[in-house]
């Protein structure tokens, strides 16, 4: 039982703002020191906290922001064997925040554009695996290694996180696929179908989770519909709550949670990480989790 992490990896910059910046407007503010980011980097530090046994393949720099991202990865006991050091700078995140939490992001996908299916060798991928990819790095890429997965008998689950087209062949190849309300509106547009966890597991045959920000997730699958209120926390920086959910669900379906239960773990583990400032540094562990749940 394990949880294979397939994305990106990056530093990130993040900027404390009296308030988000317009086109060509300048803000002054705080900067936190770099810190580890990435939606892959994060989903891995996130299952790895939970305690989850997680490996991380990706791709990095050979430069001080790439032991920004190994560092912490490493400390959470993050297999990084298959994180390839490539000739390319290391991803990077510029992370604005304003006083009441909301964010605005540009991202330098650098090494990223490397990250390759063929870093992951076959015999990583098989039934007691749990393999959790995002859209951070090349998309034929993902699509290549969720089909190798599938052959194998791992359990896929695809946060289609930023939205991006994927081959059509591989989202119906996933077990699971999650979405926050603006990806699930993206991918609804593109397939003609409702945007709503049910009209979209009806429409690709899969199961599908929507992140509902503060007000929790839905998911549809075979089995019927879930759906989770969020816990109510003081927000101050919602940066990573998404990849916090997907780490954390990964964690509890790697345990064999069943659904309801690994998305009441992930509710908690977003509402913890929203309560404090950055995105990798901000993944609660596993006694946090339990704490807030019991
Ligand atoms: P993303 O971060 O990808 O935009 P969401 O905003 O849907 O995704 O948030 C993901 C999860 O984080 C939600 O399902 C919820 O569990 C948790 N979450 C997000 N914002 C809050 C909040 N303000 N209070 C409590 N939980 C939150």
């Amino acid at each position: 039982m394990s949880v294979l992490v397939f994305g990106s990896a990056a530093a990130d910059i993040v900027f404390r703002l009296p308030s988000l910046p317009h086109p060509g407007e300048t803000i002054l503010g705080d900067a936190a020191p770099l810190q580890a980011g990435g939606k892959g980097a994060n989903q891995a530090l996130a299952a790895a906290r939970d305690g989850a046994r997680v490996a991380f393949a990706g791709a990095i720099g050979a430069d001080a922001a790439g032991e920004v991202v190994r560092g912490p990865l490493l400390a959470a006991g993050v297999d990084c064997s298959r994180l390839a050091v490539v000739d390319r700078p290391t991803g990077i995140a510029a992370v604005c925040v304003d006083p009441e939490g909301a964010n605005l992001i540009a991202v330098a996908t650098g090494a990223n554009a490397r990250a390759s299916a063929a870093q992951v060798e076959e015999a990583a991928l098989h039934p007691g695996l749990v393999l959790l990819l995002q859209m951070e790095v090349p998309a034929a890429e993902t699509a290549a290694l969720i089909f190798r997965a599938r052959a194998q008998g791992a359990r896929i689950i695809l946060n289609l996180a930023p939205a991006a087209a994927l081959d059509p062949a591989a989202l119906r190849a996933l077990d699971l696929l999650v979405v926050n309300e603006h990806e699930a509106a993206w991918l609804a547009a593109q397939l003609g179908a409702g945007a709503g966890a049910e009209a979209l597991h009806a429409a690709l045959g899969i199961g599908v989770a929507v992140t509902l920000g503060e007000r929790g997730a839905m998911a549809a699958t075979a089995a019927g519909v879930v759906t989770l209120p969020g816990l109510p926390v003081r927000a101050v920086d919602t940066v990573g709550a998404g990849d916090c959910w997907c780490g954390v669900l990964a964690a509890a379906l790697d345990r064999d949670l069943p659904l309801e239960a690994a998305m009441r773990r992930a509710n908690a583990a977003a509402a913890l990480s929203c309560t404090r400032p950055g995105a990798g540094a901000a993944m609660p562990d596993a006694a946090e989790i339990d704490a807030l749940l019991r």
